[in-house]
Order: C-alpha cells, then sequence, then structure tokens
C-alpha cells in the first residue's frame, strides 16, 4: 500500500481513538505516526495503544511511526478555597510557594520556586493560555507581586507561561524521566521534547537516548527561537508547537515564525512537523473551516515534512473524518502545478559534501530520466533525508535492513519507508531497489528508478554512490 502524497499526518491518539478499529481507521485514512501525548492517560493507555498500532502494522505489512509527546516543565497555578476567581484589570495579586493555602482573589500558589529565580520586576506572567495577564511589581525567591494587566476568570491548576525570560529549567522533569524510560521499553521511534529553551536540553536527552529513538524539539518558547539554528542543528526533527508558541509570543507573529522555522529545517535537511488546531473545529464538525482547509495547504506549499492533528483526533467527534481531510488537501494541494514551483523556488542550494552532491546529481537525474521512483538504502535513514532534503519530483524508496530506521522515515516529507534484507554489494542493492520499486507499485519493467547508497554499506553518513537502473 502506497500513500499518493509527499507529506505526512501525524494524527494523536487519545479517549477518541483507542480501540484496534479506530486506530485502524486512523491509519487507513492517512496517518503515518501516531503521536502517544504522555500529559494525558496512564502508562497503560500509551501502552495498550502502542500494541495496537503494531498489530495494524505487521498486518497492513507497512512501517507506521509513534512519537511519544514528553509533558515537560508545564508550569500551573495551584487551588483556590472556593472555585474560580475573577481577577480585575489594575488589582493586586500575589503568588507564592505555600501550596498549603489555598488560593482566593489577593493570592494563590505557584508551586515552581525556578520561576521565582527568575522573575524581575516588570516580566509579564501569561496564566490559562494567555487570558489572564500579570505583570510583575516587586518580587523574591519564594514570592512576586503583581498587578492584573487583563482580568479575567481564573480557575485551579490553570496553565503558566513566563514568555520574557530563560527558565532554570531542564526541558525534562521528574515525569518526564518516568515517561522516557517507560516509553524505551515499548520501543518508540520518536520523542518529543516540550518547552525546549536552549541546545542543552537537547544534549541532556540525547545522553540518555542516544541513537535509539530520534529526538524531535518542539519549538514553543521565544527563547529557542532565539537559538533556532542550533536546536535545529542538534535536532533529529522539528515541531512547530504554534498551540504554546502562540501563548507565549503574539498571535501575529506565528506564522512568519512557522514559515521560517520550516524554511530553516529545510535548508538542515531535518524533518519539520507543523501541529495544532490545524482542523480543530472538526473537534465537533465533520466538515473543516475554509480557513483550517487553508492553512493546512499553506504548510504543505511551505514543504513541510508533516502536519499534525491533536484533539481533532485525539478526543474529537470526527478523528477519521480530520484524517481523511488532510490526506485530501494535502494530495490535493501538491498535485497544483504552482505546489513544485514554489517548492523550488524554496529550496536552499546543497552543502558542498558528497552526500549533498550525491542527491542533488539524484534530483536532477530523476526529472531528465523521468524516473519513476528513486531509492535510497540506507542504514540510519540519513541517505534518506538527504534525498527528501531536495524535495525530487518521483517519490524516494527508503530500503532499509533496520525496523527502527523504517518507522522513524514515516514522518519524512516523500519518503515511502520499506524494510529490506541486509545486502553487500552495490548490483545487489540495484536489483533489490528495482525489485522494492515494483512491487511496492512505483514502476513497471523498463522503466528507470534512481538508486543512492553509500559504500561501504552499514556505516552511516557515507552517501557516495548513485547509479540509474531499468527495472528488469
Ligand atoms: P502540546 O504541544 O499539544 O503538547 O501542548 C503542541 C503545541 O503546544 O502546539
Ligand atoms: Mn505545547
Amino acid at each position: 500500500m502506497r500513500r499518493n502524497r509527499n507529506a505526512k499526518i501525524v494524527a494523536t491518539l487519545g479517549p477518541a481513538s483507542t480501540s484496534h478499529e479506530s486506530i485502524e481507521a486512523l491509519f487507513k485514512a492517512g496517518a503515518d505516526v501516531f503521536r502517544l501525548n504522555f500529559s494525558h492517560g496512564t502508562h497503560d493507555d500509551h501502552q495498550r495503544r502502542l500494541e495496537v498500532i503494531r498489530t495494524i502494522e505487521k498486518d497492513a505489512g507497512r512501517p507506521i511511526g509513534v512519537l511519544l509527546d514528553l509533558q515537560g516543565p508545564k508550569l500551573r497555578i495551584g487551588t483556590f478555597a472556593n472555585g474560580p476567581v475573577a481577577l480585575e484589570k489594575g488589582a493586586a495579586f500575589r503568588l507564592d510557594l505555600d501550596t498549603t493555602a489555598p488560593g482566593d482573589v489577593t493570592r494563590v500558589a505557584l508551586p515552581h520556586p525556578e520561576i521565582f529565580a527568575a522573575l524581575k520586576a516588570h516580566t509579564n506572567l501569561l496564566l490559562d493560555d494567555g487570558r489572564v495577564q500579570l505583570r510583575v511589581e516587586r518580587c523574591g525567591p519564594d514570592f512576586a507581586e503583581t498587578t492584573v494587566v487583563v482580568g479575567g476568570p481564573l480557575s485551579e491548576r490553570k496553565g503558566v507561561n513566563v514568555p520574557d525570560v530563560v527558565l532554570p529549567l531542564s526541558a525534562m522533569t521528574e515525569k518526564d524521566r518516568r515517561d522516557l524510560a517507560f516509553g524505551l521499553t515499548l520501543g518508540i521511534d520518536w520523542l518529543a521534547l516540550s518547552f525546549v529553551q536552549r541546545v542543552e536540553d537537547i544534549l541532556e536527552v540525547r545522553q540518555i537516548v542516544g541513537d535509539r529513538v530520534g529526538i524531535v524539539a518542539k519549538l514553543e518558547k521565544p527563547a529557542a527561537i532565539g537559538s533556532l539554528d542550533a536546536i535545529v542543528d542538534e535536532a533529529d526533527a522539528v515541531m512547530v508547537a504554534r498551540g504554546d508558541l502562540g501563548v507565549e509570543m503574539p498571535a501575529e507573529q506565528v506564522p512568519a515564525i512557522q514559515k521560517r522555522i520550516v524554511r530553516a529545517c529545510r535548508k538542515a535537511g531535518k524533518p519539520v512537523i507543523v501541529a495544532t488546531q490545524m482542523l480543530e473545529s472538526m473537534v465537533t464538525a465533520p466538515v473543516p473551516t475554509r480557513a483550517e482547509a487553508s492553512d493546512v495547504a499553506t504548510a504543505i506549499y511551505d514543504g513541510a515534512d508533516a502536519v499534525m492533528l491533536s484533539a481533532e483526533s485525539a478526543s474529537g467527534k470526527y478523528p477519521v473524518e480530520a484524517v481523511r481531510m488532510m490526506d485530501l488537501i494535502i494530495s490535493q494541494t501538491e498535485r497544483d502545478p504552482y505546489y513544485r514551483e514554489v517548492i523550488a523556488a524554496s529550496h536552499a542550494s546543497p552543502r558542498a559534501n558528497t552526500s549533498d552532491a550525491i542527491g542533488y546529481a539524484m534530483r536532477h537525474v530523476t526529472g531528465l530520466l523521468n524516473a519513476v521512483a528513486t531509492v535510497a538504502y540506507t542504514s540510519s535513514g540519513y541517505s534518506a533525508l538527504r534525498m527528501a532534503r531536495e524535495r525530487p519530483c518521483a517519490p524516494i524508496v527508503g530500503m532499509t535492513p533496520r525496523k527502527g530506521t523504517a518507522r522513524r522515515l514515516a514522518l519524512v516529507w516523500g519518503v515511502h519507508p520499506v524494510v529490506c534484507k541486509d545486502v553487500v554489494d552495490v548490483l545487489e542493492v540495484s536489483d533489490l531497489a528495482c525489485e522494492t520499486v515494483r512491487e511496492e507499485g512505483f514502476g513497471e519493467t523498463g522503466q528507470t528508478v534512481v538508486v543512492s547508497a553509500g559504500m561501504p554499506f552499514g556505516t552511516p553518513g557515507t552517501t557516495n554512490l548513485l547509479r540509474i537502473a531499468q527495472i528488469q
């Protein structure tokens, strides 16, 4: 089975998508990667869903990617004595570390000493996704006296964002460490790190996971945007996490930042996911708004590797319809002749090294000879990523002896991953490539296939071979 599109779909699983039937329906409708959101649900819930995914993968004979999304240092206020309070603009409001005393209209606990350590006078605090805004007047190591800048109702345990300062927080909490250890025993393919602020956050996680999983840096803090290129270099993939990004930064800046991130990732050849509220109204309606359809299409014209569904597929009323709609918007957009033009025009030039030279040659040869497919024989996935960076006209078959690599490649633009046997020489690779292209339905006898690989085989990061072959 092959998908007739280049960009991929990430679908978040949740209460609306737990049974075998519902997850299988999402896969059939077009989901390429499933996201297990560890902000919600128990380890048991996630394990059950993962087992279902692996069964579906086996039945379909297609690699499916699984992305474990860690909650990260999501900051929250404490509780109130008598239910929600109404904060009035201009009123004084105190935050402190005292979790034993429930809050009221004058104060509430904020059980995060790291925040107080980083606050200064005039720092802004955003509560409940930015609906309430406080400005710090005076603060110490265990309190902050603030003025309400934007008032409104506030109920317990609401989230807190502190956009203006780099918080002395690791991107991983104790809960994240437990969740990660659990995820590694399950066998996940991608790990998403929330609220990444600096390159060190990624290095810290890399120490733990090594190359067992790919690391997705979720960009949702202004500080991360400040060190965008360094983070893109260190991460294996990036998510434009527009939900929290749109709280921490003015909404009107998010579109340009989205484009900047996608551009930086395409230049580096790292997969990039555009996420959050893409088809939000489909949580309750069977069809999207025109603006949402246009939002998905925009991400596709920008050349993003994947678009993501959150509540739409996790807890909405129309999860399958949402995936199907995304699939339709992507394939329709990619069929627009203008799509090819913008993708080509926004293409970053290759770097002066062997693998990029091979990728560059591959794209031109593919166009010139009208090849039906390009095949990247790859053990780490690196070759396939460099091919995908070129955004060629023909599909990329990512042929790999490693199941984990195939599953990871499910996220990557234009790549159709296939698990194959280990091969040892060039002729074998090119025969196997042609056979695979035919079997997977990309071409027939007499048609041209462009094959790339690295010699010696099995050594990651050495794409140095381009072969033009005919399907026998
Ligand atoms: P979340 O991340 O859904 O885990 O919050 C995505 C976002 O913030 O956009
Ligand atoms: Mn987020």
